[in-house]
């Protein structure tokens, strides 16, 4: 039998056998590991009740002791880091350093939460007018919701209920159906820190849950990362029933390649900005735009190094035993990436470095896909297009900077941008044209760290106020304005003594 995962609703684990299910994959070597409950209206107007039931005492806990919780939070997943790490790779694919770097990046995150008294502070003014002083508070929402996608399976709910938590709210987290053993664990460990039963929940479902939470009354806000089309829908559905949102969507990241680049350092820095975590990531390098000689200069090392990737199983308990590559999440999505490159071929471009046909010897059903450059690829393609979110690069090339950044700018995305130059002139006027949220220079992944927004632009990003750092605050509080006159005694007083 396969282990059912639970929903975790009012402190309670539950498993729900009557439900429909999901097959939780291991990625490395196709075999089934869990089956993931398809809740729904039932599950989540139950987690949603509880959430609310638990606010008026967890918003009236104070700020400090709210951040005890998390300091504690960050103890108890340091001391469980080896399986929470283990975890991710084994139902996500990750490596195990890549693993790592998806925990370790959400411990940033419980961190910036731990200075949440600070982060509260209001903004005061006295004799506003003539015995007049006005202050700010800054209070929470009430019930928030976090749904998230397959490929950050620590780091993104890490992103968003620590905070959220900690601002004062209570949270309901829609997993992905295809990584919850990492949310149930993430859960686990929470309940150990001492959070009050109630105040944060878990609820696994898919369409209907999703929309059961967009449209309930008592949500106050919702905070999504995930594909464009389903951030959309999400940012749509949720303002119309008057929910505040935050909606991350995908990626189409342009990496500028200059012909004074150092090109053993920008080699580095491609290949691991368009082949780390198998290349699903929102911040991937997915094209690299050479300017004039810069090609030629750097595509046979390229080539070598895309070769020399070593893939293979992630589930190996020994490090040693670590390959610098894991599979993709599903078989279907193996078959969309390979299918993406197909059609980059079938309309004129060349595969100059073929990661197709691979397979792992002690692994023949895993999801795998090797480390692919697709050179000569145009604008028009569907390839050019469309975000792969697999290990596979594009090379399209630019006559001059001022082609390469149109290119960039022409991209429906705009979640970052990198550039490769010894020019301080070349990268100023990048980082100042670039229609994108992230910008690198020199920087293959420029993804922000837990104290910065985490800015996507155009159809990476709907909403207002991005996850992560001061606007995250924003997001998750509602500011008051508090203006006071006291009646009695002379205004200035204090003076004249
Ligand atoms: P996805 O959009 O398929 O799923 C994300 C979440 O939405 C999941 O919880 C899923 O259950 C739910 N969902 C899926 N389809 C839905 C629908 N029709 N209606 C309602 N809910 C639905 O995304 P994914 O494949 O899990 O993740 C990969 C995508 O996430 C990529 O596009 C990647 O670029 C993006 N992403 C973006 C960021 C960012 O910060 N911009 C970060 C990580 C991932």
């Amino acid at each position: 039998m396969l282990p059912l995962v639970p929903h975790y609703i009012a402190g309670e684990w539950l498993r729900s056998p009557q439900l429909p299910t999901t097959s939780v994959f291991n990625p490395s070597t196709g075999d089934v590991i869990a089956q993931c409950p398809v809740g729904g209206a039932a599950e989540i107007n139950a987690a949603v009740a509880a959430a609310h039931a638990a606010f008026p005492a967890w918003s009236e806990t104070p700020a400090v002791e709210r951040a005890r919780v998390f300091f504690r939070y960050r103890q108890i997943i340091e001391h469980n880091y080896d399986t929470l790490c283990a975890t991710v790779s084994r139902e996500h694919g990750k490596t195990l350093s890549e693993a790592r770097g998806d925990v370790h990046r959400g411990i940033e995150n419980i961190e910036y939460a731990c200075g949440v008294p600070t982060l509260l502070f209001g903004d005061t003014l006295e004799n506003l007018a003539r015995g007049v002083d006005c202050e700010t508070l800054n209070q929470p929402l009430g019930v928030c919701v976090g749904i998230t996608p397959f490929n950050f399976p620590a780091m993104v709910p890490l992103w968003m209920f620590p905070l959220a938590l900690a601002c004062g709210n209570t949270f309901v987290f829609k997993p992905s159906e295809k990584v919850p053993l990492t949310a149930v664990l993430l859960g686990e460990l929470l309940e150990k820190a001492g959070l009050p039963k109630g105040v944060f929940n878990i609820v696994h479902g898919g369409r209907e849950a999703v929309d059961t939470l967009l449209t309930h009354p008592k949500v106050r806000a919702i905070s999504f990362v995930g594909s464009t089309p389903v951030a959309r829908y999400i940012y749509e559905t949720g303002t119309r029933h008057g929910k505040r949102v935050q909606a991350n969507g995908g990626a189409k990241n342009y990496l500028v390649i200059m012909p004074d680049a150092d090109i053993g350092k920008t080699v580095e820095a491609l290949a691991t900005a368009a082949f780390g975590c198998a290349g699903e990531r929102c911040m991937a390098g997915s094209t690299a735009l050479t300017v004039g000689s810069a090609a030629e200069r750097l595509l046979p090392d390229l080539i070598t190094a895309a070769r020399a990737i070593k893939i293979g199983r992630t589930d190996q308990p020994a490090p040693a035993a670590q390959p610098d590559m894991g599979p993709v999440i599903t078989a279907a999505h193996r078959d969309r990436v390979l299918s993406l490159v197909a059609s980059g071929e079938q309309e004129g471009a060349n595969v100059i470095a073929d990661g197709r046909n691979l397979r792992v010897a002690d692994a023949p059903r895993g999801f795998y896909v090797g480390a692919t450059i697709v050179d000569g690829v145009r604008a028009n393609m569907t390839l050019a297009r469309e975000e792969v979110f697999g290990p596979v690069l594009n090379v399209m090339r630019m006559d001059d900077l001022d082609a390469a950044i149109a290119q960039a700018n022409a991209s429906a995305f705009g979640n970052g941008a990198a550039i490769f130059t010894a020019s301080g002139r070349a990268a100023r006027e990048f980082k100042h044209r670039v229609k994108a949220g992230m910008v690198g220079i020199n920087v293959g992944v420029p993804a922000t760290m837990a104290m910065f927004p985490f800015t996507g632009w155009d159809d990476s990003f709907y909403g207002d106020l991005h996850i992560q750092g001061k606007e995250a605050v924003q997001f998750y509080t509602q500011q008051k304005v508090i203006t006071t006159r006291w009646f009695g005694g002379e205004v200035g007083d204090v003076w004249k003594k």
